[in-house]
């Protein structure tokens, strides 16, 4: 009785947060998300693959690392570089940080 009692520590932080902020880290981790790469290679719904920036695909990836169009409010979360990994499957801590990002970035994802 008392096991079935200890709160599990194995589990995915990410049930620990919203639901919108659950929602939001399964789209950016598994790229079914309404970013351009996606609403136009799988829906044709978005015009162009391309981000706005005009230098590489708008994917997870790109606007959690490297997209120029969102520096600042990257390095406003992240003031040195993180892996990506770290961010899409990291601590409770980091998993805040990502939503932070997509929030204060404006984005819909
Ligand atoms: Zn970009």
């Amino acid at each position: 009785m008392k096991a079935l009692m200890r709160p599990r520590t194995n589990r995915d932080d990410y049930h620990t947060m919203s639901r919108e902020q659950q929602v939001n880290l399964i789209r950016l981790r598994t790229g079914h998300n309404r970013l351009n790469a996606h609403m136009n290679r799988k829906f044709k719904l978005a015009p162009s693959p391309t981000c706005a920036c005009g230098q590489e695909d708008q994917t997870a990836e790109h606007i959690l690392q490297r997209c120029p169009l969102l520096d600042e409010e990257r390095k406003e979360v992240w003031p040195s570089p993180i892996p990506l990994q770290t961010k899409l499957y990291g601590s409770r801590q980091e998993l805040k940080k990502t939503t932070t990002f997509i929030t204060s970035a404006g984005l819909i994802v």
